[in-house]
């Protein structure tokens, strides 16, 4: 009984998170107890006095106390001592009902208070209790003073009352339940609307939270493709707005595929972070960074007048990006490639800022990566020439315009012609003779890169037939396996297909890979290879030491030949200083892994000597061939004889 009747008043806390709306609650009903005490006064001292002709003095003394209450109101609202203090002269003014035989009005007022607060709950049922009680309230007491009835018949006129002190003490238990009641019903209230606050205030969090990671990459926490799509248009107002430039730099990272495929998406991932981290350093507050997909990144620099202004921000950027990283004990060398585009310079258009900056930004990579490029409209033209390129490539394809030249491979002891690799030309009909670096990457880019490989492997397989019909039967004869054709043609079968209608032997023939294709999709890779190699066909790893790939996949996969890059033959020096030459390792490489090595782009004489003594197996290069017709190639062996 005693823990429920406590139980009964004791309120809840209010949370702080919550204690802004309270406030705003008791500002709200601070105003209409206010509202409610000045119509008090007028009732009970002003309008009473007209009819009574007395308490004139009353009016003027009340406003000592009203006024002060309505000055304070700017500096006290929504405080629990105010609130008290109005109390206290809605009392004194009941007081003063009373003195004046309104004493039902002064009633009144309590319900109204009690309505009045309670209302700014919004809820209409303590209104409706309250409401019903005022009138049975009123119903009784009416009842029993018309009748000047005393219950204990003790008549004792109280402040003028026509009733009995019993009666009175009646009325007092009816107001004190009253007020039990209505108290009641607040307490019931406020724990309501804090549980509604919470409520509320959970939604709202979770809500913000989920807007958060819509909008937001979650590998790196930078905003998204999304976040940016909505804030661009901002930018693009403010621009107009305020006559200002901002540029889209399309960001994307070089050989980042090499670096997940063969040190593992982990590596990848933290990778991606640390990038994340240094475009955050480097790059002015005002700048917005956001990553729209694997490894491209796109940062939007506003507020600048001029394009000068990009300058140190990109220089800083491509800065950063040339130290080693250190990645979970990994090294790593990175580098990254921007395409720049300005609104409103470039296009006012939003979608063709992005379309163009990601344009300049495959104008960087083909200038050699770990570079930057402006839009312009020449590189719009060179697009649209490459289009043009595409779309003519199938009627040249049917015009027959393709041609295999043959670069010979040198035995570098005896300098003679142990092979050549075959290298495809386009011979087009008004452009004269057009190298593959042009065509390849865009046959790559639409798949036409899988009928020019299978025409490769038909046209090498009958050449090596008609080299072998006028007695060179033991070169071998390499292609290049594009990346695309490896993994998406069925390289096994085509091979088996023209090995068969050709009829060659398959020590005549060998294909080409870079360390890049074996390590993309290594289990089926390896698979592939075995099966390629029983036929007995020869295979070559291109472009080495440009990748990345391990020991120990190389010991796996079932290679004849290192072809190393271009790049490291052309370290070798003239004046035989080349102690710390990477080409002496992969040298030793090849010999400890038992692999036969060809060295590619020999140009020149000093290159060769240096080969022939670090014991290098073959060379290939422009020092003794270049790549030629296969007439030309025919006269070469037969002149090499
Ligand atoms: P690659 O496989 O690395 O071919 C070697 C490239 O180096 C050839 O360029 C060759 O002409 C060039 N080269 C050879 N010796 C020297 C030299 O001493 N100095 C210099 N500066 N260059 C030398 P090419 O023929 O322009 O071929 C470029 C690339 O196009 C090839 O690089 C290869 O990746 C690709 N490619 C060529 N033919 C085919 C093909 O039939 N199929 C596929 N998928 N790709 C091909
Ligand atoms: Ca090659
Ligand atoms: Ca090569």
């Amino acid at each position: 009984m005693k823990k429920t009747l406590s139980n009964l008043f004791t309120f809840p806390n209010i949370p702080s998170i919550a204690g802004h709306r309270f406030k705003l609650f008791n500002i709200e009903s601070d105003r209409v107890m206010i509202a409610l005490l000045i119509f008090q006064w007028f009732i009970a001292t002003f309008v009473t006095s007209i009819l009574y002709d007395t308490y004139y003095y009353g009016f003027f003394g009340s406003a000592l106390i009203v006024l002060p209450i309505i000055f304070l109101y700017p500096y006290l609202k929504g405080q629990r001592y105010y609130r008290y203090f109005i109390a206290i002269a809605m009392m004194l003014f009941s007081v003063i009902f009373i003195q004046q035989y309104l004493g039902r009005i002064e009633m009144h007022f309590h319900i109204f208070i009690a309505m009045a607060i309670l209302t700014l709950y919004k809820d209409v049922m303590p209104l409706i209790i309250a409401a019903a009680t005022t009138i049975l309230h009123h119903i009784v007491f009416n009842y029993l003073q018309f009748y000047e009835v005393s219950l204990f018949d003790m008549p004792v006129m109280v402040f003028n009352y026509g009733c009995g002190f019993d009666i009175v003490i009646l009325h007092a238990i009816f107001v004190i339940s009253e007020l039990l009641v209505l108290g009641y019903i607040t307490k019931l209230q406020i724990e309501r609307t804090i549980i509604l606050h919470n409520t509320e205030y959970q939604v709202t969090e979770l809500n913000k939270e989920l807007q958060h990671t819509s909008l937001h990459d979650v590998l790196t926490g930078l905003p998204n493709r999304l976040y940016l799509n909505e804030k661009i248009d901002i930018l693009k107002q403010k621009a107009e707005e305020n006559g200002k430039k901002f540029a889209v730099i399309f960001l994307d990272l070089d050989h980042f595929k090499n670096i997940n495929d063969t040190l593992g998406h982990d590596i990848g991932d933290a990778l991606l972070q640390t990038v994340a981290n240094i475009l955050k350093n480097c790059v002015t507050q005002n700048s917005l960074i956001t990553r729209i997909g694997g490894d491209e990144f796109i940062i939007v620099v506003s507020d600048f007048d001029d394009t000068e202004y990009l300058l140190p921000i990109i220089s800083n950027v491509l800065e950063n990006f040339r130290k080693e990283l250190f990645i979970k004990g990994y090294a790593l060398q990175l580098s990254v490639s921007m395409g720049i585009s300005i609104f409103p310079d470039d296009s006012s258009e939003i979608k063709e800022l992005m379309k163009y900056a990601d344009i300049a930004m495959y104008q960087a990579k083909a200038n050699g990566r770990d570079n930057f490029s402006f839009f312009t409209q020449t590189i719009n033209k060179k697009l649209h020439n490459e289009v043009d390129t595409i779309n003519d490539m199938q009627r040249a394809f049917y015009d027959q315009e393709f041609k295999l030249y043959y670069q010979a491979k040198i035995d570098v002891k005896t300098k003679k012609i142990i092979g050549a690799e075959a290298l495809l030309r386009w011979q087009h009909r008004e452009k004269g003779l057009i190298g593959p670096d042009i065509f390849i990457p865009l046959a790559e880019s639409t798949g036409f890169i899988l009928s020019l490989g299978k025409f490769v492997i038909q046209e090498s397989m009958s050449a090596i037939k008609r080299f072998n019909e006028i007695g060179y039967d033991d070169l071998i004869i390499s292609i290049n396996v594009s990346s695309r054709q490896f993994q998406k043609s069925d390289l096994y079968e085509d091979l088996k297909e023209a090995l068969d209608i050709n009829n060659i032997d398959t020590k005549n023939f060998g294909i080409e890979i870079t360390e890049s294709i074996m390590m993309e999709h290594i289990k089926k890779t390896l698979s592939t290879l075995n099966d390629i190699k029983k036929l007995g066909i020869s295979i070559y790893i291109d472009d080495f030491g440009t990748g990345y790939s391990s020991l120990s996949y190389l010991k796996t996969f079932p290679i004849d030949v290192l072809k190393i890059d271009k790049s490291f033959i052309d370290d070798i020096s003239e004046n035989g200083n080349n102690n710390g030459l990477l080409l002496n390792t992969i040298l030793a490489m090849g010999k400890s892994l038992d692999l036969k090595v060809v060295a590619e782009g020999v140009e020149l004489k000093y290159q060769y000597d240096y080969l022939k003594e670090k014991d290098c197996d073959m060379i290939q290069g422009y020092y003794f061939a270049k790549p030629m017709n296969e007439k030309d190639f025919i006269e070469l062996l037969k002149n090499s004889k």
